[in-house]
């Protein structure tokens, strides 16, 4: 008799979205029997979606990387670690050396881990000297972020999923929570149905939580710095201001009440086309619910104003009293699974691990004290975010890029001219499962490892760090990120040692206030940690309860001016495209698209278009159509549904091989250089 392999059972937590499910996985071999969710997971317990559940087919897939990759007279061959490594460590050190620190940018992973990320901005900031570093938010909630920073002081959501189960009032903006989030949408149903939680929804998107919202409204496409600040000034207005709170925690009251004068009702009913009565209505619930939350995701970022619209949602939830308590707070809906983490850990331009700025003394030298160098060998200027690194490189500035499994050349606006820049580098890595659009333009492919094949840490939205366990070995030659980072590092003369990725938050917790209670004994198994974690291990489920992360510990209102959105229709462009995901798909489909059972779910692209424009355009449903905007065309059947409205469309970021973006462009918002991809003017031809 031939024994059977045994059967193991793994702790892993998904890596699709920013919920943070975390769940046993069964497996016999290199097999993934199953996935079972279990109550003991703090994120998501008994629940999963249909991606967390399924599609991990992508792990053994015949066209992982298994081996480097060096380009070789525009070819790729196949070459071995060391001499890959040397290469890596050997080209970024000569542009460097040629070009000084800030001709090199670093891209680390939004979908890694902590460690991963963590180390990205190490071998930048502490061996090349340089903060061009960023990460995958650039392109989605940076703009939130930075609302947050301006008010509260804290860029993470204030309190738990928890909180937003017990609010009395949830209030989604601009976020298809239902395909994007899909188990925060179904504790949100959940408490719909045996609470009686109320829900509002503002959308100009009909998705599926608009049709089970109590209230749902329907603006123009980024207008809402207009709804929120016409709502601020209602509840001021209207004795519904907390004026309690106000006054205890709020810096700048009368200045922003003043700001509020053109916000009338009015006003906002004319620019937004929401009906006034609908606006009060909205304005009472808010005003005078015990407790609020309000979500929001990239229906309000990726616009050229979405750091104001942001700050205008937590400018609302200040005026109402709603932070501090259970059931309040602004919540932003972070869509990679890590891309808390890895801003957390220091992929940002601006920020060392746990939010210290590179220009501030203070965390310049003790980020110089924890890693045994003056604080002169540390850049004091903040780098380049993504989306202008791109356009350095277009220019000649930026000669090397390290991007680590970050999609850029798909990801990014206006495709076209990212391939110009990345075809202009000198030197291109990029360590990836798979050999990526982006991996395409690149020297040297380092092999990695998927989450299943590496230990390590991971922040989902609401701040929790969890710990994920390996579940299978690495394939063929492939190498989990911390190994293939602290490896490049050490051939480029620096050998930090480490020799697992547990040392490398331990040198984190040690330098970053943030996360001095945090350690991998802490997070063993279901336990996870919400930063910020005091050195005896306390986290912070709910942010604010003592006061704000400012200096004084009061919050501030940010007095705001509204501007149109960049890029608006016009006679020529006279359509709006919008675009966004699907359940079934995980961006660019590297992962979903190797699940025959989900890919089959949704196996191509399509346009949404309104009955209305269908009608006056004589369009039926699967009659393909082009759209082009200043940009590009693309070619997709059409989909004939209430959910787009009037002159907008709507198409799914994931299919085609340059996909959507082919058809955005570089207008950005000046605060964070966030991409408007929603704000793109196109032009419908019948085919
Ligand atoms: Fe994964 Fe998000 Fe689905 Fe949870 S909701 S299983 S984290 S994709």
């Amino acid at each position: 008799h031939l024994r059977q392999p045994e059967i193991k059972c793994t702790k892993t937590v998904c890596t699709y979205c920013g919920v943070g499910c975390s769940f046993e996985m069964w497996t016999r071999d290199r097999h993934i029997l199953k996935v079972q969710p279990v109550p003991e997971a703090p994120a998501n317990g008994i629940s999963t979606c249909i991606k967390g559940k399924f599609a991990w087919d992508f792990v053994n897939s015949e066209k992982r990387l298994t081996m480097p990759l060096i380009r070789d007279n525009g070819r790729f061959r196949e070459a071995d670690w060391d001499e890959a490594l040397d290469l890596v460590a050997r080209r970024l050190l000569e542009v460097r050396d040629a070009h000084g620190p800030d001709s090199l940018g670093f891209i680390g992973s939004s979908k890694g881990t902590n460690e991963q990320a963590y180390l990205v901005q190490k071998i930048a900031r502490r061996i090349i000297g340089t903060n061009n570093v960023d990460n995958s938010s650039r392109y989605c909630q940076n703009p939130a972020t930075k609302g947050l920073f301006r008010t509260v002081g804290y860029g993470g959501d204030a309190g738990s999923i928890k909180d937003i189960e017990q609010a009395e009032v949830v209030v989604i903006v601009g976020s298809n929570t239902a395909e994007n989030h899909p188990v925060i949408a179904a504790r949100i149903k959940a408490a719909q149905k045996l609470r009686g939680q109320k829900l509002i929804v503002i959308d100009p998107r009909k998705h599926e939580m608009a049709e089970r919202a109590d209230l749902f409204l329907r603006p123009k496409s980024g207008t809402d710095l207009l709804w929120a600040s016409a709502l601020s000034r209602y509840m001021f207005d209207h004795d519904l201001a907390d004026r309690e709170f106000l006054e205890r925690w709020v810096n700048g009251v009368k200045e922003y009440r003043d700001s509020l004068a053109p916000f009338t009702l009015e006003f906002a009913e004319t620019e937004t086309g929401i009906e006034r009565q609908d606006l009060v209505e909205a304005a009472e619930i808010i005003g005078r619910a015990k407790s609020v939350c309000l979500l929001w995701a990239m229906g309000i970022t990726q616009h050229s104003r979405g750091s104001d619209a942001s700050t205008a949602l937590s400018n609302l939830l200040l005026v109402t009293g709603n932070y501090g308590k259970p059931g309040t707070g602004g919540y932003p809906m972070r869509g990679h699974n890590n891309v808390q983490g890895a801003s957390d850990f220091g992929c940002l331009r601006d920020r060392y691990p746990g939010y210290g700025h590179v220009s501030d003394n203070e965390a310049r030298e003790r980020w110089a004290e924890g890693w045994g160098i003056s604080p002169d060998e540390l850049s004091d200027e903040p780098g380049y975010g993504n989306f202008l690194m791109v356009q350095a490189a277009d220019e000649r500035e930026i000669k090397a890029m390290y991007i680590v499994g970050e999609e850029t050349a798909f990801s990014d606006s206006n495709t076209h001219n990212v391939h110009t820049a990345f075809e202009k580098l000198d030197f291109m890595v990029v360590q990836d499962v798979f050999l990526s659009r982006t991996a395409e333009f690149a020297d040297v492919v380092l092999p990695a490892c998927p989450s299943v094949e590496q230990e390590g840490t991971y922040v989902n939205t609401e701040r929790r760090i969890q710990r994920s366990y390996q579940v299978l070995e690495p394939l063929g030659d492939s190498r989990p990120d911390w190994r293939i980072l602290t490896d490049v590092a050490a051939r480029m003369g620096h050998d930090w040692g480490y020799t697992h990725p547990s040392q490398v938050m331990a040198e984190c917790a040690r330098i970053a206030p943030m996360f001095a209670g945090v350690s991998y004994e802490r997070l063993e198994g279901w336990k996870s940690q919400l930063w910020p974690v005091a050195e005896d291990g306390t986290d912070s489920p709910l942010l604010y309860t003592d006061g704000f992360a400012n200096e004084d510990g009061r919050a501030n209102l940010y007095v705001l001016e509204w501007l149109p959105p960049e890029e608006a229709p016009d006679e020529e462009y006279d359509l709006l495209l919008d675009n966004g995901r699907l359940r079934e798909q995980f961006q660019g489909t590297n992962q979903t698209g190797r699940t025959e059972g989900i890919w089959q779910q949704i196996p191509h692209g399509f346009v949404e278009v309104s009955p209305e424009l269908a009608a006056e355009r004589g369009i039926e449903e699967g009659t393909w159509v082009r759209v082009s905007s200043r940009r590009d065309s693309l070619e997709f059947p059409a989909v004939i549904t209430d959910r787009v409205r009037g002159k907008t469309l709507f198409m799914p970021i994931h299919f085609g091989k340059p996909g959507v973006n082919l058809l955005t462009g570089e207008h950005n918002d000046p605060d964070v250089q966030t991409p408007a991809f929603k704000e793109t003017a196109v032009k419908l031809e019948v085919l």
